[in-house]
Formats: structure tokens, sequence, C-alpha cells
């Protein structure tokens, strides 16, 4: 899409929500109005009647009494009516998540739901919804993945711009904004629903406190509804990426949102959904039923540039072993404050996770774990956890980079020294890279392992060509790939 269409459909569709949002909002003021008009007619009668009826029995008492009393009732009823079509309101978005349970609790936490019929009308259709669910098949649930979101293809993939190397790493690795709506909106289409990786089991301890899984036999989805689960690489806007059409970090707007600090190609700056964290928030708050239980995806982070845009790593504190790049950035940067920025970056956690998302460890130096020693690792793990986990806070999983992985498809044995330093550190989930099949699921007693498929403009490129039939049950590649891509896009290692 070119810049200025791209712009356009930017401001079209906040403009879109926005005006949706107006007319829900009037919407709602309409009936809450209309019920408010409803329960006062009525009150006016049942006062009428009472007072028709107590003059006649000669109980009249002082007016100006009399007329505070029926103030004072009037306000109780249309105060439990705003508090109920709340409630109602809240259940109903946990019921759009599938979270039936939490619904029927909110209703009936109102006291005295029984007498009131919207109330008890809104647990019997949360029954009949969650008797009609059933039980996702856990070993058969494919896992996808993307970078950052590529805003200007035309920068980002230009050899001119970016240097031929950076120009194919950006065609192969990454996806455009258009691609992803185009993906998040057919993928809602066909019924997919986004779970946690950590929903498809059911974790316990044994007696000597150790993790234990079993298959989650009660994830449960409406028919024809299919559970996806999620994860976003690299989410640190490494300087890499400065002239690639990215936003330079993420923000939180006046409301605490999560948002993206976008300064586009013409120098404009912007604070808007210009990467997947907002753009799926914003498309998950319109469509609830898009996630179970409020489920997002998880952000693999390293650390050597810092996360979110933030540069809270070390070394721009302590200004040794910098890189180029690092070097450059601090000098065009001299009121940087590093203690500043790493609050920043925490704040910035904070509402991602508020939001569904969780964290994971991708390497803190972006290793290949495959050619790495255990030594290394541990080095590595021992940076992740003081730079990274400082400010996201802990996970107990890894998103290996480069396609690799601490063995093969087989089992992870007690003999394999990567895997046992990996549970010692407290790591139970493990995610690597596999787009050669629709899902690849292992659940065992001591950990669980997904294979993730890249939806970048690699497979994008393949599966629109037919060479590939990975992404069929997802979307069809042929209306999503960004046509103004160079072709034919090539591997590029990994990422
Ligand atoms: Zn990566």
């Amino acid at each position: 899409m070119e810049k200025k269409e791209l712009d356009d459909e930017l401001l079209r569709q906040s403009r879109a929500l926005k005006r949706r949002k107006e007319q829900m909002k009037k919407r709602r003021q309409r009936q809450n109005l209309l019920k408010m008009a409803g329960c006062l007619a009525v009150l006016a009668l049942i006062v009428g009647v009472t007072s028709f009826a107590t003059s006649k029995l000669g109980l009249n008492g002082e007016k100006p009494a009399k007329k505070q009393q029926t103030e004072s009732g009037s306000e109780t009823v249309r105060e439990t009516e705003n508090k109920n079509a709340k409630i109602l309101e809240e259940a109903e978005l946990l019921a759009a998540g599938y979270d039936y349970d939490a619904a029927i609790e909110k209703v009936k936490s109102v006291k005295g739901y029984e007498q009131e019929e919207s109330l008890t009308a809104a647990v019997t259709k949360y029954t009949t919804a969650k008797a009609s669910c059933v039980a996702v098949d856990v070993d058969a649930v494919p896992h996808i993945y993307y970078h950052s979101l590529m805003n200007e293809p035309t920068v980002a993939l230009d050899a001119a711009v970016m240097g031929q190397q950076e120009a194919d790493n950006m065609n192969a690795w990454m996806t455009t904004v258009d691609e992803f709506d185009k993906i998040t909106q057919a993928m809602y289409d066909n019924g997919y629903v986004f779970v946690r990786l950590r929903d498809l089991v059911v974790e316990s301890k044994d007696e000597n406190g150790n993790v234990i899984f079993t298959r989650n036999e009660n994830l449960m989805l409406p028919p024809g509804k299919k559970p996806v689960v999620l994860s976003v690489d690299d989410l640190s806007y490494y300087h890499s990426y400065e002239k690639a059409s990215y936003p330079d970090k993420l923000v939180l707007d006046k409301d605490g949102a999560v948002k993206c600090h976008y300064v586009k190609k013409d120098g404009t700056e912007e604070v808007g959904d210009f990467d997947v964290v907002p753009r799926l928030n914003s498309f998950l708050e319109e469509h609830p039923d898009g996630a179970y239980h409020g489920a997002r995806g998880m952000i693999a982070l390293t650390g050597y540039d810092g996360v979110f845009g933030y540069r809270t790593d070390t070394a721009y504190q302590t200004k040794e072993n910098l890189t180029a790049d690092q070097s450059a950035w601090l000098e065009a940067h001299p009121d940087f404050d590093w203690d500043n920025e790493v609050k920043e970056a925490t704040k910035i956690a904070e509402a991602i996770k508020k939001s569904g998302w969780e964290f994971a460890n991708h390497t803190w130096g972006h290793l290949n774990v495959s050619n790495k020693t255990v030594d290394e690792l541990k080095a590595d793990n021992d940076k992740w956890v003081n730079t990274v986990q400082n400010i996201v806070g802990e996970t107990d999983t890894v998103i290996f980079t480069h396609g690799g992985d601490i063995g093969d498809w087989h089992d992870y044995s007690a003999d394999n020294a990567k895997f046992s330093f990996y549970k010692e550190a407290g790591y139970n989930f493990f995610c690597n890279v596999d787009g050669s099949v629709p899902y690849w699921v292992q659940i065992r007693e001591n950990y669980v392992r997904q294979g993730r498929i890249n939806l970048d403009g690699y497979m994008l490129y393949r599966a629109s060509q037919g060479q590939t039939e990975v992404l069929n049950d997802l979307f069809d590649a042929k209306q999503v790939f960004n046509e103004s891509r160079p072709t034919p896009v090539a591997a590029n290692g990994g990422s």
C-alpha cells in the first residue's frame, strides 16, 4: 500500500472506531434513558396510588416530607438500574471471551438478582452457551508469530535506503501493516480465537514441589471456534530498525493504553496503533470474542538494545562495550537518563501485561541456542535476568531465536544439559520455529513445547505461490500477500 493510502487507511480506521464508539455510547445512553423513563413512570404510578390511598385513609403527612421521600426513592431505583446495567455490560464482556463462569458469578453478585428478570435471563443465556461448548484438542493448536510491522514497506524494502542485505532481511522476516490487518480479520472470520500457551495445560506440583503438566481437558470453545497461540518477537525497536519505518518506542496514551510513538518518513510525529500490540488490542476490544479469557500473545524479548525502544541495557549506563549504533544513539540523545529509561519501560511492561500479554525470554543476545554451550546460555540468562526480567517480571517461557532449539523433535531428556539448565532456571515452556506443519505441540509431564509458524514475507510469498499448504486452514495467503514486495522473497537465515 502506498504511504498516502496507508495514512488515509489509518485515519479512516481510527475515525471509524471513534464513530462506532460514539454511536454505541449514544445508544447505551438512549437505552438507559428509556429504562429510566420507564422506571420513573412506574414509580410515579406507585407514588400516585400510595398518595391516593394514604390521603383516603387520612394518613396524609406533611407535603414537603413526602416530596423528599419520593425523590430519594427514585434516586435509589435509578442507582440500582444503572448498577445492574453496568454489571450486565461487564458480564457480557466476560461471556464474549468465553468466561461464562465469571460472567454468571458477576451477575449473581447482585443482591436479589433472582428478582430481576434481565439478570436471571443473562444467567440462563450464559449457562446455555457454556453447555454448548466443546473441548479443544490441545495437541492440535497452531502457534503463529510476527515481528514488528512495516508501516512504510516502500522504505523498509528499499535497498537504496536500507542496503541490499537489510532490505532482503526485512522482506523475508517482516509483515506489513496491511498484511497483518488482513490476516487478523480473516482468521477472526474463520473462527480463530487467541488462547495462551499455558491454557493448553493444567499446571500442578508434585510432592517435591516440581511443576507437573497434564493436558487441559477443559479448554472449551463454542462449536466452530478454533484456538491459536500468538507470539511477537524482538519488540525492542533495535537500532537496526531506525531507517525502516518502524515506531521508535512504545508509549502510554492519556488513558494508560499502550501505543506506538512513530515518526513518519516526512517527519510527522504520531502516537497510534503502528505495531502488533496496540493494533491487536484495538481489534480485540472491538471483537472480544476473538480472545479466550482476554488472552493476547507472548512477547519474546532480547536485552542488548533495551526493550520497547527504551535503552535499558546496562551498557547504555556504564557506556562500556557499546556498539557503534549505541554510541551514535547516545550522542544523539545527550539528555539520556538511564534510571528514567528503566522506569518508563517498566510502566510500559505493566500496561502491556494488564492488557493480557505475557513476556518470554528470547535470550539477551539473540543467541542461537543450538550452537551455544551451557555456560554461554547461563551467562546469557544472567544478563537477561538483570536487564530484562527486572523490567518485565519473571517468565517461565523461552522462545528460541534463529529457528534453533535445545534438542531435536524427540522428547527433551534428563541427560540434555541445556534442558536441565533451563529447567533449573525456572523455564517450563519452550517454543521453536516450525513452518513445515500446521501445528506441533509436545505436552510432557515436566515441560511444554510448541512449534511456531512465521507469518512473514517469506512464508506469505511461498503460501501465495502454492509452494506450501501450511497456512491453508488459517487464511488465504493470496488475499494477504502485499504485491508491492520485491519477489521472489528468499529465505534469509532465521530470526
Ligand atoms: Zn528474534
